[in-house]
């Protein structure tokens, strides 16, 4: 027994240390160049926002005045994940709220923001039927969805189970 212990030991340390050893010399050797990082080897500097808000987006529909009002912002780090969930979400909302009124396939909604919350909103409210849609935005180019990084993931999400529930 104690024979076989001692064989399956050196075996196992053959395996392991001596076989590759035999073979080290073979190894390619990269050598890798540090990159340059002062600043004239720099590419275009960005500034983005991630504005966040404790627990969830702010998903609601409120009446002012006159106005129905749908909000969908503040989804941080994970705008690009969220968006079709909370599109869907909030025109729900909007949708089925007291104070829409007499809302029709054509009556007149404004979308303002033309980043991905706004485009989605208002590709959502396109497929259940809306048709008479206005986007405003102070701008559409070079924003903040347009530097994201493009993973899917909720990593920003982590309060409220509710919300949490319905986008997973
Ligand atoms: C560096 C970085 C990496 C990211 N990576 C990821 C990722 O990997 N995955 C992910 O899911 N998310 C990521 N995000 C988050 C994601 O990009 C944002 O959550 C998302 O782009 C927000 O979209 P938005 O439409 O709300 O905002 P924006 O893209 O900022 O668009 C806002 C729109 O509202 C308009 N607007 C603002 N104020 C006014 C006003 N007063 N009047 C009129 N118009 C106005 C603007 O002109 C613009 O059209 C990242 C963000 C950053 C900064």
């Amino acid at each position: 027994m104690l024979e076989k212990i001692k064989l399956t030991y050196l075996a196992v340390s053959f395996s392991f240390v001596v076989f590759p050893l035999l073979f080290a010399e073979a190894r390619e050797i990269r050598k890798i160049t540090p990159p340059k990082l002062d600043v004239a080897h720099l590419g275009p500097r960005i500034l983005c926002h991630r504005p966040m808000r404790h627990g969830s987006p702010k998903l609601n529909v409120e009446q002012r005045y006159d106005k129905v009002i749908a909000n969908n912002y503040g989804h941080g780090g994970s705008g690009w994940t969220l968006a079709p969930g909370s599109a869907d979400y909030v025109n729900n909302l909007l949708i089925n709220s007291k104070c829409r009124g007499d809302l029709k396939s054509n009556t007149p909604i404004t979308i303002i923001g033309g980043g991905v919350i706004g485009l989605f909103t208002a590709y959502d409210l396109f497929t259940k039927g809306y048709t008479n849609l206005t986007i405003v935005a102070e701008s559409f180019d070079a924003l903040t969805s347009h530097n994201s990084g493009g993973l899917v993931a909720p990593v920003s999400m982590d309060n409220d189970s509710e919300i949490k529930e319905y986008y997973l």
